[in-house]
């Protein structure tokens, strides 16, 4: 299976062009997207060309406006953005948007600094407000607003789903 051990959907769908019955309840049930469909099978072609690499665990995709956030397994983001990038840019054509690979369970910080990308994080602040789910603060130097991948707005709408946290940038 080239360099994808584990996808949303199974070894099967990778690679047929439907889906099955299992598969196809998964995604009716909403535990997996109509998008991870589509970024499982994507990557599947991709692994048939780059078959050296790393495996990976593509777990899912959250996209926004201009930006795809693909999270995969723990230390499997130098897997996936590979030599030069070069699988990165043919995602990106595939995909057409932009992308930011980030890998489950890492902290919020450095989740925060791989969407960010080439914008730098200076770090992250946790607001407690009485009672009130907490605030997170991103922290981000002003001159690196041109750098962001997205709208604040996109970026911010990632965070939410990603981390099902309140997460604010704030630039300083
Ligand atoms: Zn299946």
């Amino acid at each position: 299976m080239g360099f994808i051990t584990k996808a949303p959907i199974c070894g099967v769908c990778l690679k047929s062009g439907i889906l099955c019955q299992g598969c196809e309840r998964k995604l009716r049930e909403n535990k997996i997207s109509e998008l991870d469909v589509k970024v499982s099978r994507v990557l599947f072609g991709l692994a048939q060309k780059y078959r050296g690499m790393n495996a990976i665990n593509f777990k899912r995709a959250i996209d926004a406006v201009g930006l795809t956030a693909l999270v995969v397994g723990r230390g499997e983001i130098s897997s996936i953005i590979g030599k030069g990038g070069k699988l990165i840019r043919e995602l990106t054509e595939h995909l057409q948007t932009k992308i930011r690979i980030v890998e489950e369970g890492a902290d919020i910080r450095k989740q925060a600094q791989d969407i960010l990308t080439p914008a730098r994080v200076l770090g992250v602040n946790i607001l407690y407000s009485g009672g009130k789910r907490e605030e997170y603060r991103v922290r981000i130097p002003r001159t690196h607003v041109r750098r962001l991948p997205a709208s604040i707005d996109a970026i911010q709408s990632i965070f939410a789903k990603l981390t099902d946290k309140n997460i604010k940038l704030v630039f300083e």
